[in-house]
């Protein structure tokens, strides 16, 4: 499926493009037209200051288009530290010495409810692969936790690559998407950052997502760790493997997260030659909002504040918030922190991270709505190709925050979050959408809950 030296060639080919050449690739773009491989790499290699400038600027007007100003908000939850692998740049690997631990049912239970007092509804479980401490069962029985215990309506699942078998195990128990970061396509990298251990095989790894919709799932979600090889490189690899799925399974990646490799115990990012300046980071994140327009871009709190907002502004349409990432974070009162699996850069509250987000004229989104009805998949895709699905989302984005401020804001969030709402709510283009969200707002203002389209 990955070519190196096919890639290597495109992007030796696409080294020094025009101005003609990228004001034309910028056409194809703006009208969301599929750019080839040649196309993408001129975009990773405009060097011109008014190019980049109006790169970023039609990632901005793509990303109008398809969302709106919604911005999905999730959190992780990591239950277990054990792993066996050994990732170079994970502080969780297994030749870190330090106390593992793994959550039991009723620390999940209580996790999940803490996570609920937050405002969440969506959760990216976490779990470090050990198939004797954590095998499937427990990550299957631990899903079933917390949907049966709190009002998490969406648990997407990042575990380590595994069977058809195990795989039928995640899609019978209602997961949302099954995400898996390939961290490198490049395979000598690849090897070289996982030493002598189950996930060190690149071409199972890298055939995860084949053996997920065999199993039936339909709604996968791809990574690059950014830091490890080549970014332009990981860049053309990853529209490659998207294609590749969409080829074969008429579906490709539903999202696509972009860490960079921090700071973890036992590495040191000076061994890291890739590492990437944030003048890149973002020409990665505008160009993939061109190269695969319908996809989810996520950003995590690695990056900082100042990042995000930009990146948001330009692309990027899934954030985390007030993340912990240890095991069992999310605690009552200031428990003892324990081992995180990196580095932090944005530790602000979700409450205040939704106060930005409402300043800056953004709807922060719980909306689950399509999941639950059933619009994942090629039918997801579909709709989003036709912009029926925009129609909805953002009714759906304004009800899911008016509960969110009803529920966990405090006074000043309730203010702006409702004055936010309700002018918003104004300015929705189709009556009988308008009229019938105005009055669910009321409704939920009155205490009715889970009101979707
Ligand atoms: N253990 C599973 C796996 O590795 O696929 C699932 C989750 S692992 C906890 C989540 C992700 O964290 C990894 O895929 C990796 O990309 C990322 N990660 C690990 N170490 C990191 C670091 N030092 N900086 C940033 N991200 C890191
Ligand atoms: Fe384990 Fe995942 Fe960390 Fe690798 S990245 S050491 S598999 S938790």
């Amino acid at each position: 499926m990955i070519d190196k030296h096919y890639i290597e060639k495109i992007l030796a080919a696409g080294k020094n493009p025009t101005k003609e050449e990228i004001i034309k690739v910028l056409d194809k773009a703006s009208k969301r037209k599929n750019l080839n491989l040649l196309e993408i790499a001129m975009l990773l290699n405009a060097h011109e200051e008014d190019q980049v400038k109006e790169i970023y600027d039609i990632a901005g007007k793509i990303k109008e288009q398809i969302y709106g100003n919604r911005v999905v908000i999730f959190a992780p939850l990591y239950i277990s530290n054990y792993c066996v692998n050994n990732c170079k740049y994970c502080g969780y690997r297994r030749d870190n010495v330090f106390d593992r631990k793994k959550l039991q049912q009723e620390e999940i239970k209580k996790q999940a409810i803490n996570l609920e007092k937050l405002g969440h509804k969506r959760l990216a479980l976490e779990v470090g692969e050990s198939p004797k401490e954590t095998p499937i069962d427990y990550v299957v029985e631990s899903i079933k936790t917390i949907y049966d215990n709190s009002s998490i309506r969406r648990i997407n699942v990042n575990i380590a690559s595994t069977s058809v078998e195990e795989y039928k195990k995640l899609h019978d128990v209602g997961i949302g998407t099954y995400i898996l970061f390939q961290e490198t396509y490049d395979k000598e990298a690849f090897a070289d950052q996982h030493p002598k251990s189950l996930k060190g095989d690149y071409d199972y790894h890298l055939h995860s997502f084949d053996r997920a919709f065999e199993a039936g799932i339909d709604d996968v979600g791809a990574g690059v760790l950014f830091g490890l090889a080549h970014w332009k490189f990981e860049v053309l690899s990853l529209i490659t493997h998207n294609r590749y799925l969409e080829d074969k399974f008429g579906v490709g990646f539903h999202t696509i997260s972009v860490p960079r490799l921090k700071k973890a115990d036992g590495m040191s990012l000076e061994d890291y030659p890739h590492i990437i300046t944030d003048e890149q980071f973002k020409r990665l994140v505008t160009v993939m909002r061109l190269a695969v327009p319908y996809v989810g871009l996520i950003l995590s709190t690695r990056e900082t504040k100042e990042i995000r907002e930009e990146l948001i502004a330009h692309g990027v349409s899934q954030i985390s918030a007030g993340s912990k990432t240890d095991v069992g974070g999310y605690h009552d009162e200031e428990e003892a922190h324990d081992h995180d699996q990196f580095e932090l850069s944005d530790e602000r509250s979700v409450s205040d991270v939704n106060k930005d987000l409402i300043d800056a004229g953004y709807i922060p989104s719980y909306c689950t709505a399509c999941y639950r009805k059933g619009r994942t998949g090629d039918r997801f895709m579909s709709l989003a190709k036709a912009g029926t699905i925009g129609m909805i989302c953002e009714p759906n984005a304004l009800m899911t925050l008016t509960e969110y401020v009803m529920d966990y804001g405090d006074q000043e969030l309730i203010e702006k979050g409702l004055k936010y709402v309700l002018e918003h709510a104004e300015n929705i283009k189709n009556q009988t959408i308008k009229e019938k969200l105005k009055n669910n707002i009321f409704k939920i203002i009155k205490g009715e809950r889970d009101l979707f389209f």
